[in-house]
């Protein structure tokens, strides 16, 4: 099977631990990422990435 992108259907770049929550729900996950999405997480910082109903940021703190 093709490793794909969390969020869409390209080839990851990289395992990246990120944190995926909502309100008081966190989970501490390990997703593979495309270099686009990887930025986009990135860049939103400590705000997180709105996705799905969730925020994703990378780092697990
Ligand atoms: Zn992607």
């Amino acid at each position: 099977m093709t490793p794909r992108c969390q969020f869409c259907t390209e080839r990851p770049r990289e395992e990246v631990a990120v944190l995926k929550w909502r309100g008081e729900d966190r989970d501490r996950l390990t997703v593979p990422l495309c270099m686009k999405h990887h930025a986009r997480i990135a860049k939103a910082g400590a705000r997180g990435w709105e996705h799905g109903g969730f925020r994703w940021k990378t780092g697990w703190w």
